[in-house]
C-alpha cells in the first residue's frame, strides 16, 4: 500500500523506486503514532530496517506488527521517554545498533510535543522546560549519541522535523515555536560541522498541516477531514532518506512547496 502512497506520486516523472531504502538502517523517534508511525512503515515498505523509538511501548509494538505483516524487513522496538533523557542515555542504544546492524544510515527526529498555546508572558515554566527537553535537548543528545553510528554509514541522513511556526514566529505558539526555531539552528550548526567530511547530511523538514493527534490538539475546531494525511507527505521523507538527496545538506524543506527532484 505504501508503494502507491498518493495520487500525487503517479504524476511524478521519477517515481521512487521500490528498493529505494533497501537494507538501510533508519531510527525514527515518535514512531508509535502520527507522522512518525507512517514514516516508519513507509521506510520499511521501501526496504529499510527501522528502529522504532517512542514513549508508549504498546503503540510501538502495534507499528512493529504492521511492519512485520507488510514487509520482510527487520524492525526493532525501543521504548524510550525523551522527557527523561539523561546524558549518555542512548549509549546502549548505539551499542545495540552497531552490534545488530553495524551502522546507522538515517535518523528522523520526529517526536515532539505541543505544549500550551498561550501568550508568552503567561507561559508556564514547567511546561516550557518540558517542551524544550523533548523538542530540543533530547534531540541534541540523541543526535550526539548516534553520530558515531551515522559515521559508519557511507551516506547518512539526519532529518529534523520543524514547523512553519519555527520559521516565522506566530502569536501564542510559545515554547513549541521557539523549540522549532532551535531545531532549525541546531540543523544549521550540525550541517556545517559535518559538511566537509561528506558522510552525514542534515536537513529540516516542515510537514505542514497533517491529520494527527497533535494537529487536532492545536486546532480543536478544525475539521480533520479537510487535512492531508501523513501518507500524503511521505514523498519528501523518502527523498531526504533516499540516495537522491546525497550531497544535499543544511537546507530547509517544506512539504507544501516541495517538488520532486
Ligand atoms: P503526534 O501525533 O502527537 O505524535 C507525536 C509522537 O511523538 C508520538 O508517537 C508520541 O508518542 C511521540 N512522543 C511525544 N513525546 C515523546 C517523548 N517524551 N518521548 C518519546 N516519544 C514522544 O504528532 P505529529 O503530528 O505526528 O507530529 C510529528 C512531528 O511533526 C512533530 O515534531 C511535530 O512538531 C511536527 N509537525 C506536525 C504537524 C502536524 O500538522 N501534525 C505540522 C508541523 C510539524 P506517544 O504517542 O506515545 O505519546
Amino acid at each position: 500500500m505504501y508503494k502507491q502512497l498518493s495520487e500525487a506520486r503517479k504524476k511524478w516523472a521519477q517515481p521512487m523506486p521500490d528498493g529505494l531504502l533497501e537494507g538501510q538502517i533508519i531510527l525514527v523517534t515518535g514512531a508509535g503514532a502520527g507522522i512518525g508511525a507512517t514514516a516508519a512503515r513507509c521506510f520499511a515498505s521501501f526496504g529499510a530496517n527501522v528502529i522504532l523509538l517512542g514513549r508508549t511501548q504498546s503503540k510501538l509494538e502495534s507499528v512493529y506488527d504492521q511492519i512485520k505483516q507488510e514487509t520482510a524487513t527487520d524492525p526493532v522496538v525501543v521504548p524510550y521517554d525523551l522527557a527523561n533523557y539523561l546524558d549518555g542515555g542512548c549509549n546502549e542504544l548505539l551499542d545495540m545498533i552497531i552490534e545488530h546492524y553495524g551502522r546507522l544510515d538515517g535518523l528522523l527526529h520526529n517526536a515532539g510535543i505541543l505544549g500550551d498555546k498561550v501568550p508568552l508572558e503567561h507561559y508556564n515554566l514547567d511546561t516550557w522546560n518540558k517542551v524544550m527537553q523533548i523538542n530540543v535537548s533530547a534531540v541534541h543528545a540523541l543526535t550526539s549519541a548516534m553520530l558515531p553510528g551515522l559515521r559508519k554509514s557511507t551516506a547518512a541522513s539526519v532529518v529534523f522535523t520543524s514547523s512553519s511556526v519555527g520559521r516565522h514566529g506566530r502569536a501564542y505558539w510559545g515554547a513549541y515555536a521557539v523549540s522549532k526555531f532551535a531545531i532549525e539552528g541546531m540543523a544549521q550548526v550540525l550541517a556545517d560541522e559535518t559538511e566537509q567530511a561528506g558522510i552525514v547530511r542534515v536537513n529540516t523538514l516542515n510537514p505542514g498541516a497533517t491529520k494527527t493527534a497533535m494537529r487536532a490538539a492545536a486546532y480543536p475546531n478544525e475539521d480533520p477531514e479537510s487535512l492531508q494525511c501523513a501518507e500524503d507527505k511521505m514523498d519528501l521523507y523518502l527523498y531526504l532518506m533516499g540516495k537522491q538527496s546525497i550531497g544535499v545538506t543544511g537546507r530547509q524543506f517544506s512539504s507544501a512547496n516541495w517538488e520532486p527532484i
